[in-house]
């Protein structure tokens, strides 16, 4: 009996693998398909200083309009962007919008703020990533001090040399970078001594039930410690709660992200949010 059910199982893992080299086919077609008929599209998530209740920067988060799924989040499709090399054109097509973007807000009359930009370790690795950027910013005009490039501390696992060299024509270009889900990753915490960055990104997993989880609470305090010995900047993200809030104000942690404040926003919604005066009151 145990044997017939060893292959019962196996014959569902089999099925499974079918299904999904099936599905990862269809979306690496329809990827294709997206970025020829201009089916992404940018949503801006506001970052917000807790103390003054103002929008500080934009985060460009990557939204697929497909014809027939309707709107598909990165979660479904980044990865196997990654597998198929797919996610260099994405992403160049991501930067540019994003930079495309707020020049006409600028010239729309809105301050320029600063966008963060996620960054694919893959992208990031591309011999000339730094060329394809420059490039993008000759086109589109913007100002590179106010592109901040979200990058994961995973991306440390690799060539360190390489890295170092590329963060270093990064800096040059006065381009900042922040590493995004900051404390999820695989690496050693040498790169904070080596690596010319500016901000971590406290992961969401870290903020969730904050108020509650007394475990989340020390992992948040030693982060905001390391920061400040590091003189890094720390932006809370995934903040949906005034506990959560309170607990990060406390701990003087004073750059936040989250839908307590704000989701993501279309551009339409977010050229409104950036047109009245930059802050949230009453909080
Ligand atoms: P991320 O960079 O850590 O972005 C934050 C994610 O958390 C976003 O999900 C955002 O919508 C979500 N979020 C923000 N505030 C809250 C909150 O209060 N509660 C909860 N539950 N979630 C919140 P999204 O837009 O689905 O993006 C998921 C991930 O996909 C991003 O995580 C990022 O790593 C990746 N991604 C998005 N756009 C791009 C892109 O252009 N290039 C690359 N390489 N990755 C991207
Ligand atoms: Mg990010
Ligand atoms: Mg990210
Ligand atoms: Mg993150």
């Amino acid at each position: 009996k145990a044997k017939k059910d060893g292959k019962t199982n196996w014959m569902f893992f089999s099925a499974d693998m079918q299904h999904e080299a099936l599905r990862k086919a269809v979306t690496e077609r329809e990827l294709n398909k997206a970025l020829e008929n201009k089916e992404f599209e940018l949503y801006y998530q506001p970052l917000i200083n807790t103390i003054t209740q103002e929008v500080v920067g934009l985060e460009a988060l990557i939204r697929w309009n497909h014809p027939t799924k309707g709107m598909v989040p990165p979660g479904a499709f980044i990865s196997i962007a990654e597998e198929t090399g797919q996610i260099i054109s994405m992403e160049k097509w991501v930067i540019h919008e994003a930079c495309r973007q707020m020049k006409e807000w600028e010239s729309q009359g809105i301050p320029p703020i600063k966008i963060g930009i996620n960054l694919s370790p893959i992208h990031f690795q591309k011999m000339n990533f730094i060329q394809d950027i420059k490039k993008i910013v000759d086109e589109t005009q913007f100002d590179p001090q106010y592109i901040d490039l979200e990058i994961t501390e995973n991306l440390a696992l690799q060539d360190t040399e390489k890295v170092l060299e590329k963060l270093q024509s990064v800096k040059g270009m006065h381009i900042t970078v922040s590493i995004d889900d900051f404390g999820t990753g695989f690496s050693s915490l040498l790169y904070l001594k080596k690596f010319p960055i500016q901000t971590l990104k406290i992961a969401q997993e870290f903020v969730r039930n904050l108020e509650k989880d007394a475990e989340n609470q020390s992992i948040v305090t030693s982060i905001l410690a390391l920061a400040k010995a590091f003189q890094l900047n720390v932006v809370a993200e995934g903040v949906e709660t005034i506990e959560q809030l309170n607990i990060l104000r406390h701990q003087q942690c004073t750059y936040v992200q989250g839908y307590y404040y704000s989701k993501p926003l279309p551009a339409k919604e977010c050229f409104q949010l950036l047109q009245k005066p930059r802050s949230y009151d009453n909080r």
